[in-house]
């Protein structure tokens, strides 16, 4: 069956600009980017921060508020910080053995890193890969990772799969299957995760007097290490 997907993805990959390098810092960035973020969204955003901080030195140099500023619109901002973090952490000790030791490197992200970047044989799995992996029945090797990314992306969707173009469909055993449509992602419209980005947005265009903002979204923003408060003053931390 993995034979089936590997020469099925060697003419159908996807284009993806961190597919052209196995630089782990490049790799961790596009990662970090898509564990919330639809690939369409990431992909200018990823080229945008590249050509902005280029090596992991080049971001462990750069203000956290900078950082925030440039991630702004791509949502879940503790994603940015975190990003900065870990870049200072690789700057001063290099990459850890355990890359979960980094900061906001959950275990899909480290071996996601691991199997792209450092060429260790480690299945990162994803919504798409376990979903490819449980209709299937079959476990795949770290070597198809890829592949099981873009055939769960693009023809093993989440509702109405693609059987009639799928490489797989000789032995699946799920073939021609629907599903339910899945939970819906809790709405942002009023939330409080939309309070908080609206007032971090505000923040990072000038300095304001708390007075003027939401104070909740503030303090839980203040909490998370994205804005300062000193002397009634809310502004992006400085270092
Ligand atoms: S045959 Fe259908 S259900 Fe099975 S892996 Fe392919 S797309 Fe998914």
């Amino acid at each position: 069956m993995e034979q089936a997907l590997l020469a099925w993805y060697a003419d159908h990959a996807r284009d993806l600009p961190w597919r052209r390098t196995r630089d782990p810092y490049a790799i961790l960035v596009s990662e970090v980017m898509l564990q919330q973020t639809q690939v369409e969204r990431v992909i200018p955003r990823y080229l945008a921060w590249r050509q902005r901080w280029p090596t992991v030195e080049a971001l462990a140099a750069a203000s956290p508020a900078d950082v925030i500023r440039e991630w702004q619109g791509l949502g879940y901002n503790r994603r940015g910080l975190n990003l900065h973090r870990a870049a200072r952490a690789v700057a001063k000790h290099g990459w850890p053995d355990d890359l979960t030791e980094l900061p906001g490197i959950g275990p899909y992200t480290a071996a996601a890193l691991a199997n792209f970047a450092f060429g260790r044989g480690e299945l990162p799995i994803d919504t798409n890969v376990s979903r490819v992996q449980e209709r299937t029945g079959h476990t795949f090797s770290p070597r198809a990772a890829q592949a099981l990314m873009d055939l769960g992306a693009t023809i093993c969707l989440a509702r109405i799969p693609r059987c009639d173009k799928c490489p797989l469909a000789a032995r699946c055993p799920s073939r021609g299957r629907r599903y339910e449509p899945l939970r819906r992602q809790s709405r942002f419209e009023g939330s409080f995760r939309q309070r908080r980005a609206a007032t971090l947005r505000l923040v990072a265009t000038a300095e304001r007097p708390l007075g003027e903002l939401d104070q909740e979204a503030v303090e839980s923003l203040r909490a998370d290490g994205l804005v300062t408060v000193a002397g009634k003053r809310v502004s992006l931390p400085a270092a």
